[in-house]
């Protein structure tokens, strides 16, 4: 393509993809399918690559996420990120009311918004053009994470007009998000984060950009950080210009004329909390008018004319009945405490996880005792202790058993894990779990098919593993409890359906230890086929970006298994598709480098670039930079002082660059 024409084509692409992100992220109406969108990204990145003058700062594809920070920059907030003055009842927020009153006249107008449970963040924009953001920090210098931010898709990287300015907001992740995120992480084996907000600081606290671009952060903006000089006289002209400029704010605000309307508010927000899909910890009250808000003036730490109420954390009491052990489909023994219903946060629980048996030691949990449950990020029920002087000696202490309580095979705790488990390949609480993750979802998504008629159809043994589901006739289906014939039809059909499934959701399905959804949709999008998946080396593997050793391992392993192999023929068989369906990545034949397809390993000490920028550098050009010498390798790069890799690269006769033929490279 020529580049008047490419140049042509960017502009229409940067105006299409912005709006389309407008109305999907800010608006909430999305007017086009992912699929679509994703293919005009794809188109503007492969120009951008072809093209690179013409990738500007408020180009879509910023939003991916670039090259790895090696640390955050400390930034001045122009003007300080004061904290708010809190309430915690309706006597505090009378007393405020009384306060601004003294002090401006009995005419006082407030606007009570939500307070988003997140981390407050500055944008800084310069003539419509994105170009700072910052965390509060102490509220007088914060931290740069501008290249987190770009990945939030409801910050505007331009905005309408094109002004100077600065805004606050908070930024945070959706409920549903988070659940997502650590239904992931456990299935990686790791910590769960224990709130949103904890996930939303979490993941925008990464040096890599790409983890934050994976989040699905988003970000409400509250406040102009001067609105005198946007020529705006009150708070709530602030908000509707703030929308005009294209950022996404809170619409459940409320302009409210008495301290009266303002507590009706607040009540109000208390019980519908959990209906939100994000998480609120409050209500934020300011005084409207902005020439008040100059008499009011601010304390050593807080504005006079601004106050947060905070919601109590719900706590209710209860009694713990027993503890029950879950056998995860990896074989992870859970204890979970099985509670007397109680309400807490908008529902009934009756169960909590303990995770494992060191918390209960920990908590001092006792069979029989009174706890205080909440809901930690007002989501997940949690034992916040146990309330000893209720304790009427009847109490029994709770040991762990030293066997599975579904196969009875012993229970090991693996060096370096807090969990027990139970090894047993053929415990059928391993199976019937492992059934359940098959249809969830993100796996094969089987519509109909939950937990209870899983475990009913494993129990009367119709199913025995994944493949028999395929199997299952309408008149097996009849006689499972409370199944019609209109259900039984639908379900069949159902799981007909997911026989046409991209492979990158039988391989999550699958449930191969370490290998997430978002690693099989990698792996999916990589290999195409399970075929070549179930042959892959573990060197191959490596060689992704995203595949580490301990996965690679696991992979291996799988597939090596002779049960695998039948398991998978038989799918086949079955007519379940093995191939991945999806849009391609860039492909590498696309980019015009040396770099592009090869697995590169950059080695020593390099003089012109940082190794991150270098290995961002050939990444961009379509090549793979991974950190150990293999006969997989194409080329290594020695920099200064190289040692063993460059030996190794010698003795496999591997091809060597030095720096400069790296930079010519990257620069032709
Ligand atoms: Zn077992």
């Amino acid at each position: 393509m020529e580049r008047e024409q490419a140049e042509k084509r960017v502009r229409e692409l940067h105006d299409v993809l912005n709006q389309y992100n407008y109305e999907y992220h800010v608006l909430d109406k999305p007017s086009v399918s992912d699929a679509e969108y994703d293919s005009l990204l794809q188109e503007l990145l492969t120009l951008e690559r072809d093209f690179p003058e013409l990738q500007t700062a408020d180009s879509p594809t910023q939003r991916v996420g670039g090259n790895i920070l090696e640390m955050f920059n400390k930034v001045e907030h122009r003007t300080p990120m004061l904290s708010l003055g809190n309430a915690f009842n309706e006597d505090d927020l009378r007393d405020f009311d009384r306060r601004v009153k003294q002090a401006v006249g009995d005419n006082v107008t407030y606007v009570c918004e939500l307070k988003i449970d997140g981390l407050a963040v500055s944008l800084r924009y310069e003539d419509g053009l994105f170009v700072l953001g910052a965390t509060r920090g102490d509220g007088t210098t914060g931290e740069d994470i501008t290249m987190n931010l770009k990945t939030i898709k409801s910050i505007p990287l331009r905005l309408k007009e094109p002004v100077t300015m600065e805004v606050r907001g908070e930024a945070y992740m959706p409920k549903n998000s988070f659940e997502n995120l650590n239904a992931a992480k456990m299935e990686r084996e790791e910590e769960p984060f224990a709130n949103p907000r904890n996930a939303a600081a979490g993941s925008l606290r990464q040096l890599d950009p790409k983890i934050a671009a994976s989040r699905n952060l988003s970000v409400y903006v509250y406040s102009l950080a001067d609105a005198g000089d946007a020529g705006v006289d009150s708070h709530r002209e602030a908000l509707d210009y703030l929308d005009k400029l294209g950022f996404k704010t809170n619409t459940e605000r409320k302009v409210c004329t008495s301290i009266e309307e303002v507590l009706e508010y607040v009540t109000g927000w208390h019980t519908k909390r959990p209906d939100l899909s994000y998480d609120i910890d409050g209500i934020v009250i300011k005084v409207d008018n902005t020439e008040h808000q100059e008499q009011l003036g601010f304390t050593a730490k807080s504005p006079r004319w601004a106050i947060a109420y905070k919601f109590p954390a719900e706590e209710v009491t209860t009694k713990l009945l027993d503890i029950e052990l879950n056998i995860g489909r990896t074989g992870v023994v859970t204890p979970t405490a099985i509670l007397e219903p109680v309400r807490v946060a908008g529902t009934t629980v009756q169960r909590a996880s303990l995770h494992n048996e060191d918390l209960i030691r920990e908590k001092d949990i006792k069979l029989g005792d009174t706890v205080i449950v909440k809901k930690a990020g007002d989501i997940i029920p949690e034992v916040v202790n146990v309330l000893v002087d209720q304790r009427t000696g009847e109490e029994r202490d709770f040991t762990m058993p030293t066997h599975c309580p579904e196969c009875e095979s012993e229970l090991v705790r693996i060096e370096g894990e807090v969990a027990l488990r139970c090894i047993n390949p053929k415990c059928p609480a391993q199976i019937r779990e492992g059934l359940i993750h098959f249809v969830s979802r993100n796996a094969m998504n089987i519509d109909g098919l939950g937990e209870k008629v899983i475990a009913q159809l494993f129990r009367e043994n119709l199913i025995e593993d994944v493949a028999d589901l395929y199997k299952l006739t309408k008149e097996q289906l009849l006689e499972l409890e409370r199944m019609g014939e209109k259900s039984a039809d639908n379900l069949i059909s159902a799981i007909e359906k997911t026989k046409d499934n991209s492979l990158e959701r039988l391989l999550f399905g699958l449930g191969i230890r370490l290998v997430g959804a978002k690693a099989a949709k990698t792996l999916a999008q990589e290999f195409d086929h399970m075929d070549r998946l179930a042959s892959l080396t573990k060197e191959e593997l490596t060689a992704i970006h995203e595949i580490g050793d301990k996965m690679a391992d696991s992979i291996v392993t799988y597939f090596e298994q002779p049960e695998v192999a039948e398991l998978l023929a038989e799918l086949k068989e079955l007519g379940v598709n093995m191939a991945y369906k999806g849009p391609k990545p860039v492909s590498a034949e696309d980019v015009d480098s040396y770099f592009a397809g090869k697995t590169i390993v950059l080695t020593g000490k390099l003089e012109e670039m940082s190794r991150n920028d270098a290995k961002a550098a050939i990444e961009q050009l379509g090549g793979k930079v991974t950190g150990s010498v293999s006969k997989n390798t194409h080329l290594v790069i020695a920099g200064e002082d190289a040692g063993s890799k460059l030996t190794k690269a010698q003795e496999l006769g591997i091809e060597v660059w030095d720096e400069k033929q790296m930079l010519k490279e990257i620069q032709s």
